[in-house]
């Protein structure tokens, strides 16, 4: 028998990740305290976490979850696991967003595979930015439908897409915030091209939900875009809600055709009510937070300016995701690996995570920041060589 064994395609795989820096490894934390993750034993300010409102262990989210009466749905959402909890939670965010209605998703991955397995059939046209998150790609890939990347931020070239396929029934898809950029889609054309085009728009709104726009209302609401130009909208509850969780927000007829097809949805048990009950209370100090949101502005000018004046290259990023590019997957490890000794944590991402030759350090700032934390980081950066 010379069937070939798992073993050795494994075994070769893990030596190609280790000659090329890209080996990833798991290490265990503990985050004691907002802004700060403790890390073989060290505390370090932690530049690594998508807590953007240092929400994730604030006081009233922790008494919310000891108020909980029970920790599992015990069921899906169809067979009695929706509960007043969920219920309420999606009307807090339908509310808060201007949308008719959202619907609980477990996580972001299964909002974006379930919603587009729904909506795409074999023949629709998928148009999604490059750069978009995995779990957006995966899902117009799962839906089987035709699947075309546009240049990151391009909308010209999403434009000459859709004008090469007129008779097709169209999704654009893109992020608000990219995650690994930082910057933000063009969504006001993007918007246009699609009434144009008598398409639908579906942004991604994981890292502006909280951050940016009115009362937090995210990237599209930044741009005064509502529901009609973005029938599509997709938020996350684990990054600046801090808790765990995602939805999608949209018309009757939308959450209508999700309860029915999105298989993420159907099949798997209900978020945990407790966390719905927690989240509820998330929505109410993310929506109240401009103050916080302020501070974080100032802290990314502050950042920037020093890091510019350093000689950084930074990307065009005016969101709490300030990547600094550096290229070779090994430097990029070295840099975090010099930064972590002197008490920053900034983990590098590299390919497959971004494209080749574009390792970076992902630095993420949070309102549990302080400006001298943004200083040590400077001060770190600038000594010695890069
Ligand atoms: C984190 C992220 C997701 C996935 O959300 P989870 O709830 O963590 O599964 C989706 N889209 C983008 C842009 C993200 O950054």
């Amino acid at each position: 028998m010379n069937r070939p064994a798992f073993a050795d395609r494994l075994l070769q795989q893990q030596a190609q990740r280790l000659t090329g820096s890209l080996q990833r490894r798991l290490r265990t934390a503990q985050a004691l305290r907002a802004g700060r993750i403790v890390i073989d034993r060290r505390e370090l300010i932690d530049f690594g976490s998508n807590d953007y409102l240092g929400l994730a262990q604030h006081p009233q989210l922790l008494e919310a979850l000891r108020g909980a009466a029970t920790v599992g749905a015990r069921a899906s959402h169809l067979l009695g696991g929706h509960r007043e909890e969920h219920a309420a939670l999606e009307a807090a965010l339908a509310n808060w967003l201007g949308y008719p209605r959202a619907l609980l998703f477990s996580t972001g991955y299964m909002a974006a595979i379930g919603s587009l397995f729904a909506l795409l059939g074999r023949h629709d046209l998928c148009l999604q930015d490059r750069l978009n998150h995995a779990c957006l790609l995966d899902g117009a890939r799962l839906a089987g439908a035709d699947l075309q990347r546009y240049e990151h931020l391009d909308v010209q070239d999403a434009a000459r897409l859709l004008r090469c396929a007129p008779q097709r029934r169209a999704l654009l898809v893109s992020d608000g915030v990219f995650s690994m950029d930082g910057d933000i889609a063009p969504l006001a054309p993007l918007a246009a091209l699609a009434q144009r085009e008598n398409a639908w728009l579906m942004v991604d709104e994981a890292h502006g939900l909280g951050v940016l726009g009115p009362q937090g209302r995210g990237a599209c609401a930044a741009l005064g875009l509502q529901a009609a130009e973005v029938p599509v909208l997709m938020g996350t509850l684990g990054k600046a809600l801090g808790g765990f969780g995602a939805f999608i927000a949209g018309s009757e007829l939308l959450i209508d055709t999700l309860i029915n097809g999105a298989r993420t949805y159907i099949y798997t048990t209900a978020l945990p009510p407790a966390l719905a009950q927690v989240l509820c209370v998330a929505v109410e100090l993310a929506r109240a937070a401009d103050e916080p949101r302020a501070h974080l502005q100032q802290l990314i000018g502050h950042f920037r300016a020093g890091a510019l004046h350093q000689g950084w290259s930074l990307l065009p990023s005016a969101t709490p995701i300030q990547p600094l590019l550096i290229g070779d997957s090994a430097a990029a490890l070295n840099l975090a690996q010099r930064l972590e000794a002197a008490g920053c944590y900034c983990p590098a991402v590299r390919p497959p995570t971004v494209p080749i030759g574009s390792a970076r350090l992902r630095i993420s700032l949070t309102a549990a920041h302080h400006i001298t934390d943004v200083d040590h980081l400077l001060g770190a950066l600038g000594a010695g060589s890069r």
